[in-house]
């Protein structure tokens, strides 16, 4: 067994014993600083673990471990390599990648340096190639200009056209403390809105409000309210339950705009949207009561904001 590999990644990095536990500490020039208890140091030990979800780990490693090194235990890890906030298209990387060096530049103009062969997973990268080419892509269209500096490390630093993608980036994002519920209107539902929905949004571990707009009708006027109400939300959530064509449409409206979507649905109609349906690409909470349907949105919620870049 060699102590002085990461376990996530293979490469090359520090590990200590923090006692009195018997969790180490990992340094890792591509993964960063993380914890890790020794049951999850073994099970990371064989290679099948984890198998193709390892650059999903540094990934979030890299993003969110900023001040204090997470640990990373048997329970959670699974929190971790959730797909949900990682950026999906090159232009996603793109503007990660902007936003990563303006965020390390200490005033405008300032070079920040970037390892190709360290830094990958900052921006989901699943190795150096990949993270070269988008480097490429953002050298090529002038949104950043370079400096060569040693060990295949370059400065880089914003140009004002990169300025001015992110300022359009960020504009586009707004600190909102609502969240958009997408769901069938009838009687039926109304426990499942109080109870479930509104209650996990509300609750005191989520602080944040539910928004509906309450009609199942689609005139004209609710389509602009539902377009002039979804920007302004955090994320959405999307229950498919009687599979409504609103809410497909609503959740359609809130991808586009980079927002995260929750999907959920009652048990009771998972059979008959699980056939014809081209959301089962997304996992959905599966919901049984509304108070089931509010524990499992708020472990979902407090999920997103752990590892979620749109959050
Ligand atoms: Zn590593």
């Amino acid at each position: 067994m060699n102590r002085d590999k990461c376990p996530n990644c293979g490469e090359i990095a520090r590990i200590e014993l923090i006692g009195p536990t018997i969790d180490r500490e990992v340094e890792c020039a591509i993964c960063g600083t993380f914890r890790v208890t020794e049951d999850l140091l073994f099970r990371l030990e064989d290679p099948k673990e984890l198998a193709n979800k390892r650059w999903i780990l540094s990934g979030r490693l890299r993003n969110i471990a900023a001040d204090k090194p997470v640990l990373l235990t048997t329970e959670n890890i699974d929190k971790f390599l959730d797909q949900s906030g990682i950026p999906q298209t090159v232009n996603d990387k793109i503007d990660m990648l902007l936003s990563y060096i303006e965020k390390r530049s200490k005033f405008a103009g300032d070079k920040v340096r970037i390892n190709s062969i360290m830094d990958y997973p900052v921006v989901y990268s699943r190795n150096s190639s990949e993270f070269e080419y988008i480097i490429n892509i953002l050298y090529d269209n002038k949104l950043i200009d370079g400096y060569r500096s040693k060990e295949r490390s370059t400065d880089y630093l914003l140009t004002y056209k990169g300025y001015n993608r992110l300022s359009d980036i960020t504009h586009r994002k707004i600190e909102s403390d609502k969240v958009f519920v997408a769901m069938w209107f009838d009687p039926k539902m109304d426990e499942a809105w109080k109870t479930g929905f509104k209650q996990a949004i509300e609750d005191e571990r989520i602080g944040l409000r539910a928004i509906r707009v309450d009609k199942e009708q689609f005139t004209e006027k609710i389509c602009d309210k539902i377009e002039a109400e979804i920007p302004k939300c955090r994320f959405l959530i999307a229950d498919v339950t009687r599979f409504r064509s609103g809410v497909f449409y609503e959740a359609g409206i809130a991808k586009g705009l980079g927002l995260e979507v929750i999907w959920t649905c009652s048990k009771e109609w998972e059979k008959k949207i699980s056939k014809h349906f081209d959301t089962r690409q997304y996992p959905h909470i599966l919901w049984d009561s509304p108070e089931d349907l509010k524990e499992q949105l708020i472990t979902k919620i407090e999920a997103l904001r752990l590892t979620s870049v749109n959050y």
